[in-house]
């Protein structure tokens, strides 16, 4: 341990001290130094953390000094925060959107995994949701409409055999008219036959019944066919070119008659008549051609060319039209004998 330093004045030299007099500080300069005790040495941990203890609460209080109460600290605090949170709060949605925006990624980011294994991936829309699971949307009959494939009329009878053909007809919904049909009316009559009958389209008796001819014009069509000694139960097929009944009788569309004619054709190759009695403008214009007229077609024989061959072919008053023109029976007559000459 060393003694301290003895306190001693500082050497000057006479001229110094005459001039230290001259300007007052002799005295004060010449004086003696103050003597400085040196700290006892430290001797343990123990005290050294006291020591840092004692200078942590020697400096509170100028810590204190510069908040003069304790409350007005946080005060001070949250003046000088407030700036900052501001600043935050006004930066917030500009940050914060892309921050959202980067949210979406990030959880799809987890789901890529999929795509590791080449399973489709789920989106995070769905795998985030929350609730019950959705219910499955009940198909509507558009929906099951949209979803069946369509095949052509043509086309699907293309090998139909008459029963198949029956049935296609009765299930057909390639028009608007199976809407409001009771009965498709597929025809009725002798099988193999010898004569086909082709009318226009089912009335309300024959939508009804399910059969053609059923109603008055059906009777008129029976008396004038037993006059050349025909029967639909022995000779005759009877069928129409629509099969299903338009509402309120009226003729039949342009497109109804193009979905619906494939039928006919398909029962002319099957059943392979010796001729064909066409009665009215609709059955004729379809078979022969959309500009013929009654007048310009009946009267004579013509020949329908199919794939089996010609099959010869008359055109007649519609039954109805006799009904409201009794006048016409007689040309319509001469049209039957015209048919049955030719066996
Ligand atoms: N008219 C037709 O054209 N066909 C029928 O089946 C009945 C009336």
């Amino acid at each position: 341990m060393s003694l301290p330093t003895p306190a001693t004045a500082p050497r000057v030299n006479p001229l110094q001290r005459i001039w230290l007099r001259e300007i007052g500080m002799e005295r004060l300069w010449l004086r003696p130094a103050p003597v400085v005790t040196a700290p006892a040495a430290k001797t343990s941990v123990a005290s050294a953390l006291a020591d840092i203890a004692s200078a942590v609460t020697s400096q509170a209080p100028v810590s204190k000094a510069v908040f003069p109460d304790q409350s007005s600290a946080p005060t001070i605090v949250a003046k000088e925060a407030a700036p900052a949170a501001a600043a935050s709060a006004v930066a917030a949605p500009a940050v914060a959107a892309p921050a959202a925006a980067e949210v979406e990624p990030a959880a799809q980011v987890v789901i890529p995994t999929g795509r590791v294994t080449g399973r489709p991936t789920i989106p995070a829309s769905i795998l985030n949701r929350s609730g019950p699971p959705p219910r499955p949307v009940p198909k509507t009959v558009e929906d099951e409409a949209v979803e069946a494939p369509r095949v052509p009329v043509g086309e699907a009878v293309k090998n139909a055999t008459l029963d198949e053909l029956r049935e296609q007809v009765v299930a057909c919904t390639a028009c608007g008219l199976c809407q409001g049909r009771r009965h498709a009316v597929f025809g009725q009559g002798a099988t193999p036959t010898r004569w086909l009958v082709v009318g226009e389209a089912p009335g309300e008796q024959e939508d009804r019944q399910g059969h053609p001819f059923v109603g008055r014009s059906g009777q008129l069509l029976d008396a004038m066919l037993a006059a050349v000694g025909m029967s639909r139960d022995t000779d005759v097929f009877i069928t129409n070119v629509i099969k299903c009944r338009p509402p309120g009788n009226r003729n039949p569309k342009p497109e109804e008659i193009a979905s619906c004619s494939p039928y006919l054709m398909r029962q002319i190759a099957l059943l392979k008549p010796e001729r064909i009695l066409v009665l009215g403008r609709f059955a004729a214009q379809t078979l022969l051609g959309p500009d013929a007229t009654i007048g310009s077609l009946r009267g004579r024989v013509h020949q329908l060319k199919t794939d089996d061959g010609e099959i010869p072919l008359i055109v007649s008053y519609h039954p109805a039209y006799l009904l409201r023109s009794p006048s016409e029976k007689a040309r319509a007559w001469q049209d039957l004998k015209l048919a049955s000459q030719m066996v």
